[in-house]
């Protein structure tokens, strides 16, 4: 077991991930040219300092304490009592809970570190998918190459079995879709969702993608049982965003390898 200080380190870097995950989140999709930019102006990641997208006050120091600062605002900005989204506390949340299981599953280890930003850059697809039907190149693109960065020493499946994993995911999700479009005459599957499971390749190798698939669809299914049950209508020619399912999948997947073995 580890100590106190670890897990709270781990804690706090997690939900400090989960603050910057929220600025990729928020500014990334305009500043990649994927959707219009928000009514406050997309800035870059690091600029402005975040402010209030209503009244444009620029956030207090005190106040941009991860998941707590929302909690003692009460859900909305301290200067004109604009709502702030609950995606910001759950982002962090999700990323600081995320930190604290990779440093239980792989303890204090250079994998841990990666395992972290592997489900960092995940959540952060999942969401980006879910709010605009867009998984950015440039989030697929540096998950991919952080986990063949992981595996040039092995980490977590062989060099090889990785970059044949990388091109194994991109082609055959490409050509499902693509033998999709011909018989059906839908987009079933975007470029996007291929690029994903090429990156989750990356992590995992080759050997890994059937599972990942399998787990993803159900993830997904799951997905839009839920929110039929919520009064949602979707049927079988409905499009529904497979990134986030997908995502969540290959994060069930890569958790699961070192536990089950
Ligand atoms: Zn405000």
């Amino acid at each position: 077991m580890y100590d106190i200080g670890l897990f709270l380190s781990a804690l706090t870097a997690g939900a400090l991930a989960g603050s910057f995950l929220n600025v990729v989140i928020h500014r990334g999709p305009s500043l990649w040219g994927l959707v219009d930019a928000p009514d406050d102006g997309h800035g870059d990641l690091l600029w402005p300092r975040s402010y209030c997208p209503s009244c444009r006050a620029p956030i207090r120091y005190l106040h941009l304490i991860p998941i707590v600062s929302f909690f003692v605002l009460r859900g909305r900005c301290a200067d004109c009592g604009a709502r702030i989204p609950l995606r910001y506390p759950l982002v962090e949340i999700a990323a600081a809970l995320h930190a604290i299981a990779v440093l239980t599953i792989f303890g204090p280890t250079i994998a841990a570190a990666f395992a972290a930003l592997f489900g960092w850059i995940l959540l952060a697809l999942a969401v980006v998918d879910w709010e605009t039907g867009y998984l950015p190149d440039w989030l697929t693109g540096t998950l991919a190459l952080a986990g063949i960065a992981a595996n040039t020493l092995s980490t977590f499946a062989p060099l090889p079995a990785a970059m044949i994993g990388t091109a194994a995911g991109v082609i055959v999700f490409w050509a499902i879709g693509a033998a999709w479009r011909r018989w059906r005459g839908v987009e079933a599957l975007g470029l996007g969702d291929a690029k994903l499971l090429g990156a989750l390749g990356a992590w995992m190798g080759w050997e890994a993608l059937p599972i990942i698939v399998l787990t993803g669809s159900l993830a997904s299914l799951a997905g839009v049982a839920l929110s039929n049950l919520r009064g949602a209508r979707i049927g079988a020619g409905d499009a529904v965003p497979f990134g986030p399912g997908l995502a969540l999948g290959g994060y069930l997947v890569f958790l699961a390898g070192p536990l089950l073995s």
